[in-house]
């Protein structure tokens, strides 16, 4: 009895140690292959010590409960990397709804005993939960387009949505106080619920990714709370990692889109955005051949790329590859610049460029990058769109306004390799593209650059 007591908590140790791990090594591109193995061992053996425990009478349910989540995770896992956020989104929802119907059952088999600490935790938890689990069905409605990406604002909005909050909180102190009051249970639940739809429709794309790792937060203090209640100190512990860290990444994503603090909070309270229409007008622009842009590419000294979410789509970071080799052995100084919201995921042309190979130090962030357009002479866009938007420091009426973005317009030739004047993922129009130092290169990212590398090597035209 002892024995397996302790080798449960040896294993629990071991599968702590191992989430610390591998969130300090998913920090570093070097490291966060290690990171990823480190992470899914720590949760192979928080499972595996689980399954030792005496309190389980009945293996069948469980040993059903492994299977439907294989089912649906195994497919979940395989999604194209551009669907990751959406796919982030539904684990948060599946994780909130697991510890909502777990606080709720542990609720029905305590009342009416149970202690005031016990009783706040366990509101925590349910509030948390059904709010993440609705509001992260809504992301992933939003990111997948299968609900509509504009914000949804009305007046008195901030109002009703604190108002909800207010009352959820209200119940649960009730609870706290009294917690024979069983009939008041399903309206704790039921609020946040309502709250969680009601969190995400104002919120734009653009702000989407703030969103999503502010639920990952939400989910992670919601399954810390869950700890308290079933004393497990691995959940408080991983739900306090998955907590912060999710918060963390949400300050620095806020931060990224010009968002402030108390934003990141109440994940978009306040921010009314007059979308701006997605049409273009029928303004001029300059287009190029890949000829031309080659030819322009070659007698540049210093070229900087700027790949975006068209780059994910069209999976050209081969080609970019290509392209990186053969304007740097004809001695042109080329790096990358990274916004960090570029693409549909936090680190997501990081993880592209990696896995092609692109050395490490040539990819520069947007703080370290903005400095050099000046001195540049050709800025190539791939496939990005937003990130590039100067409406961002200019236009006060842009849904965008504010966002720090790549000062790429700064350099003396500005090429964009994209399908068409079609919009990025806010809606909105670039300006960038009508300036008289812009080329368009108008085709699919991995042709284009294809295209570009064949002229390079001499191979022609066609
Ligand atoms: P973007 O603004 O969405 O623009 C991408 C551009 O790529 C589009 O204008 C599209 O134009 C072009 N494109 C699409 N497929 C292409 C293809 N096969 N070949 C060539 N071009 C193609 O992308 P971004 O500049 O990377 O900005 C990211 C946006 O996503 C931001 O608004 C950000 O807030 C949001 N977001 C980011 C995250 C994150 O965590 N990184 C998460 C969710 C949302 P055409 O259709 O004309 O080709």
């Amino acid at each position: 009895m002892i024995g397996s007591e302790l080798l449960i908590e040896i294993t629990y140790l071991i599968a702590t140690a191992l989430f610390v791990l591998s969130l300090k090594w998913m920090s570093s591109p070097t490291t966060a292959r290690n990171g990823i193995w480190a992470g899914e061992l720590g949760m192979a053996l928080a499972i595996a010590g689980t399954l030792l425990h005496k309190g389980i009478v009945d293996y069948k349910l469980v040993l059903i409960g492994l299977v439907l989540g294989a089912i649906i995770g195994i497919p979940l896992g395989k999604v194209a990397m551009t669907a990751v956020p959406q796919r982030t989104a539904l684990s948060h929802a599946f994780g909130a709804l697991c510890v909502t119907l777990v606080g709720t059952s542990e609720f029905y088999l305590r009342a009416p005993n149970i202690p005031p600490f016990m009783m706040a935790v366990l509101s925590m938890e349910v509030i948390l939960g059904s709010l993440t689990f609705t509001g992260s069905l809504m992301a992933a409605g939003k990111l997948q387009e299968v609900l509509p990406q504009r914000p949804i604002v009305y007046k008195g909005q901030n109002f009703v949505n604190l108002a909800l909050l207010g009352l959820a909180v209200a119940i649960a102190v009730v609870l706290v106080l009294h917690p024979d009051q069983v009939k008041l249970f399903p309206i704790l639940i039921f609020i946040p619920l309502v709250f969680g739809v009601m969190l995400i429709i104002p919120i734009g794309g653009a702000d989407m990714p703030t969103v999503i790792s502010l639920l990952n937060s939400y989910a992670g203090l919601s399954a810390a709370a869950m700890g308290f209640v079933l004393n497990s100190k691995l959940l408080i512990i991983a739900g306090a990692l998955d907590g912060s860290s999710g918060f963390i990444l949400s300050v620095i994503m806020s931060k990224a889109m010009n968002r402030s603090f108390t934003n990141v909070l109440f994940g978009g309270f306040g921010q009314i955005q007059t979308a701006a229409s997605g049409t273009e007008e029928a303004k001029p622009v300059k287009s190029a051949t890949a000829e031309e842009a080659g030819a322009i590419l070659s007698a540049a000294n210093k070229v900087v790329i700027v790949p975006g979410y068209g780059m994910a789509v069209a999976q050209a970071q081969h080609k970019v590859r290509e392209l990186y080799d053969g304007l740097t052995k004809r001695g042109v100084d080329v790096k990358f610049g990274i916004h960090p919201v570029a693409g549909r995921m936090p680190g997501h042309m990081n993880v592209l460029l990696a896995e092609a190979d692109i050395p490490y130090d040539k990819l520069l962030s947007m703080d370290e990058i903005n400095g050099d357009f000046p001195q540049t002479d050709v800025a190539l866009i791939i496939g990005a769109n937003d990130v590039t938007n100067p409406a961002a420091r200019t236009d006060a009426s842009s849904p965008i306004y504010g966002m720090p973005i790549l000062d790429v317009d700064k350099a003396r030739t500005v090429m964009v390799i994209k399908r068409s004047m079609a919009a990025g993922f806010a809606g909105i129009e670039n300006p960038l593209y009508h300036l008289d130092h812009t080329l368009m290169l108008f085709g699919d990212a991995k042709g284009f650059v294809g295209n570009i590398v064949r002229e390079l090597s001499g191979g022609g035209g066609h």
